[in-house]
């Protein structure tokens, strides 16, 4: 018996699997072939994976990699499979009637596992890049919020479109005039598909917490359903979850948390502020997910990548062993694909990362120019999709000046910050 990849004396860490513990992982025909202590089989490839945690294939669960169909979205292969994600949810670039571009361009010819969430606007992002960009946006006209044509698209490609998603925003809702309807058109067709919402809630007329306009018909996160996901949770700009003169969470987000709403990092361009993210986790409001919001205006910092958002969660404070189940198991679980990936269970796609914790002292930044000094950086070595080895890059600058400066910008319009 001959594998193709023998991974040994590495942490292995696969909280679907409940492990964190010494062992060998053994890829053969493109799939995991067993994890176990001392594997004694003989190998095409070995790697020595001493002093380095062994995880699945790193899930990114909020990205934007339509590209060249809407003005923000990047290359997943370049930009996350080559930083150690085997798996990427873009996050409603695409509506019901531009999804199959996305479908036959980018999923099909990707090497990296390319699912997505379905924006309730037909179009998607093709027009709108960011909130802050152009007048306007996806959801100002409500005739392009078709809630039958979105619930018709997700039942004919449930392989791979895994939820809904809405940004609730007064600049992309007709200022604020259709944000009511968008938000509940996308609750709807979720319902109707038994697959997540995903929303983005920044600068919007919908209530963070209830008691802030009783007379709302909608709050957000208050009317979100378990396994629903609140993205971009640690903004510090209007519609924040941290009362900025008390500087609580919102009992509304607390109580969304133990239903099981589930909160995402979206951290993006102007979606991650220290002191919200700081804040909030004291309250035991952790992330659920570490979705980067990667695309092309936040893939040279403030984001950066998957493990850089990882290394600023493990400067808050938050366990190892739950920063790696929020990009393996928690994604996999949350959308549903834990056939797929999300573990190293025996049989399933051998996309396997390795990463490295190494001490380091530079100050980085959030998406609004406040720095913290990060001493422990978590780097990606090596990464195997479907048991092919794939050559890693890594961010050309990082801290990035040019970025912490582009970010400071954005520090006036922040209701909560140092
Ligand atoms: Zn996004």
């Amino acid at each position: 018996m001959q594998v193709d990849t023998l991974i040994v004396h590495g942490r292995v860490i696969d909280p679907l699997n409940d492990v964190d513990k010494t062992l060998d992982v053994a890829i053969k025909d493109g799939k995991v072939f067993k994890v176990g202590e001392n594997l004694n089989v003989a190998a095409t490839e070995t790697f020595d994976a001493t002093g380095c945690l062994v995880t699945p294939g790193l899930i990114d669960a909020h990205v934007h990699c339509y590209e060249y169909a809407t003005p923000i979205s990047l290359n997943a292969d370049k930009r996350c499979l080559s930083r150690g994600v085997t798996t990427v949810i873009d996050a409603g670039s695409s509506g019901a009637s531009t999804f199959m571009g996305l479908r036959k361009y980018v999923m099909e010819r990707s090497k990296t596992r390319v699912k997505c969430l379905l924006h309730i606007a037909m179009h998607g992002l093709a027009s709108a890049g960011l909130s802050a960009g152009a007048g306007g946006g996806e959801s100002d006209t409500l005739a392009i919020l078709d809630e039958d044509s979105c619930v018709k698209c997700i039942q004919d490609n449930r392989d791979v479109i895994v939820g809904v998603k809405v940004r609730l925003s007064t600049d992309v809702c007709a200022m604020g005039k259709t944000e009511y309807e968008a938000y509940r058109r996308a609750l709807n067709a979720a319902e109707r598909c038994s697959v997540p919402l995903m929303t983005h809630h920044s600068m919007s007329t919908i209530p963070t917490q209830r008691a802030l306009d009783p007379s709302a018909k909608l709050c957000c996160p208050g009317d979100l359903r378990p396994g629903d996901i609140y993205t971009h949770t640690y903004v510090g700009y209007p519609s924040t979850i941290v009362d900025a003169e008390t500087r609580d969470v919102y009992s509304d987000v607390m109580d969304a948390k133990s239903r099981g709403v589930l909160f995402d990092v979206g951290h993006g361009a102007g979606g991650f502020n220290w002191t919200v993210a700081e804040i909030a986790c004291k309250q035991n409001l952790y992330p659920d997910l570490l979705g980067t919001d990667l695309h092309v205006f936040s893939q040279d910092g403030p984001a950066y990548d998957l493990p850089s958002v990882m290394t600023k969660f493990l400067h808050i404070g938050m366990p190892l062993y739950d920063v790696v189940k929020s990009v393996t198991s928690a994604p996999a679980l949350a959308y549903g694909i834990t056939g797929e990936t999300g573990s190293l269970t025996t049989g399933i796609a051998g996309d396997v990362t390795i990463l490295k914790i190494d001490d380091c002292d530079f100050m980085l930044e959030d998406s609004v120019g406040q720095l913290r000094n990060i001493r422990r950086i978590i780097r990606h070595l090596a990464v195997w999709r479907e048991g092919e080895r794939i050559p890693v890059t890594f961010p050309k600058h990082l801290p990035s000046e040019e970025s912490q400066q582009r970010s400071l910008k954005n520090l006036k319009d922040q209701e909560v910050k140092d």
